[in-house]
């Protein structure tokens, strides 16, 4: 099979996961919709809340803080456009980060489009912005920050606890994209201070369509919800809830819990193994911070080859050259760019994602393909260019 190195944008679903799903789905006794009140409805509602408590345990929060949705995309729109919008008699000024995964900035563009202020922090060349900067965007009017945990284009890990004591103190909502933490960084909602927190299954080997949204008990219970409709989910997500989405997940949830202390480092290693094959090629470039990065991204940029061509000569391995969600886009990876790469280096980006179901075998591979594109890449260059 195709070497995969583009765990990013989503991990191949654990067997235990698919296990738990395709059991769940065959159960007779857990076909009822879990808000009916007889008893096979109690039956899949007792999975689904085993389910919460697994995702809660994930991030350190109590079971009833946690509401499904059908991914993070939903969970970011609704923390961000439901906080905004309930708070917004207490102000209508936000703050977030220029390099947040899309369906952050989109919410956020909404917003402003509605009439609200947004602060647009923009990190250093690696990457990073300091607590001093959201800090420093606090105005009396502000209701809401919202910063990313891991950014899943380079894997640069901000100071969410940092970033978290200053909204709290501040009395600010701070919500968090942990999409890509989960299971390679730890997450406690508490330590960060956080308010809102979004989570994906499908990029801790669970099923696509599927994540959940944590709302703190004291300081967020009410969001105004995006969809109206039943009562599921405490009236901030109607609909059915889909039993074995939810049960997917939770076993997911469980297998990151279990494997915190032991993946990222298995990952790490694989990781740094592929960059030490790379960074010996002149001008290949390392993307965001060499050290506060999690642990499964590597995102370099390869001078004088442009990315395409890349992708074209890697074609059997299969990467991309930054989010999956923006891959019908033209135009230089912004994230890139606010970290101060001309449009030639952003445009000659690629980004490596890793799993626990990567090999050293497939680390070499992918190193060797790469090593070979380059030289076939620059022997065809136009003189000069390289
Ligand atoms: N945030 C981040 C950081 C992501 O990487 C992704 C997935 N590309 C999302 C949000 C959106 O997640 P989903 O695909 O589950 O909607």
């Amino acid at each position: 099979m195709m070497p995969y190195f583009d765990h990013a944008a989503s991990t191949p679903v654990d067997p235990l996961v698919a296990r738990s799903i395709a059991a769940t789905l065959q159960d007779p006794g857990l076909q009822a919709n879990p808000a009916s009140v007889h008893r096979p409805g109690r039956m899949a509602a007792a999975r689904v809340e085993a389910a919460r408590a697994e995702v809660a345990t994930l991030i350190g929060a109590q079971v009833d803080e946690v509401v499904f949705t059908s991914g993070a995309t939903e969970a970011n729109n609704l923390a961000i456009i439901g906080a905004a919008q309930f708070r917004a008699g207490g102000g209508r000024h936000l703050v977030t980060c220029a390099t947040e995964h899309r369906s952050v900035v989109e919410p956020f563009r909404r917003l402003e489009a509605q009439g609200f202020k947004v602060t647009w922090l923009v990190p250093d060349d690696q990457g990073i912005f300091g607590p001093e900067q959201v800090a420093a965007a606090l105005r009396p009017d502000t209701t809401l920050v919202s910063v990313m945990q891991v950014n899943n284009e380079t894997g640069v890990v901000q100071d969410i606890a940092a970033i978290g004591a200053i909204c709290r103190a501040a009395g600010v909502l701070f919500h968090v994209d942990a999409v890509q933490a989960a299971g390679r960084e730890p997450i406690d909602v508490r330590k960060m201070s956080a308010d809102l927190l979004s989570l994906s299954a499908h990029k801790f080997h669970g099923p696509k369509g599927v994540g959940a949204l944590f709302l703190d008990r004291e300081h967020s219970r009410r969001v105004e919800p995006l969809l109206v409709g039943g009562a599921q989910e405490h009236a901030l997500r109607p609909g059915t809830v889909a039993t074995h989405q939810v049960i997917g997940m939770g076993v997911a949830a469980r297998l990151a819990t279990e494997r915190i202390g032991v993946d990222p480092d298995r990952i790490r290693a694989l990781r740094d193994a592929l960059w030490t094959r790379l960074q010996c090629v002149p001008g290949v470039l390392l993307n965001g911070h060499p050290q506060r990065r999690a642990c499964h991204i590597l995102n370099i940029s390869v001078v004088g080859a442009e990315g395409e061509s890349l992708l074209l000569a890697l074609r059997r391995v299969a990467i991309s050259r930054g989010s999956a969600c923006a891959s019908n886009d033209a135009e230089p990876s912004p994230v890139l760019h606010h970290l101060g790469r001309s449009d030639e280096l952003a445009r000659s980006s690629l980004r490596f994602s890793l799993a626990r179901t990567n090999t050293p075998a497939e680390v070499e591979f992918v190193a060797e393909e790469l090593h070979a594109a380059i030289r076939h890449l620059r022997r065809i260059a136009p003189a000069g260019v390289v």
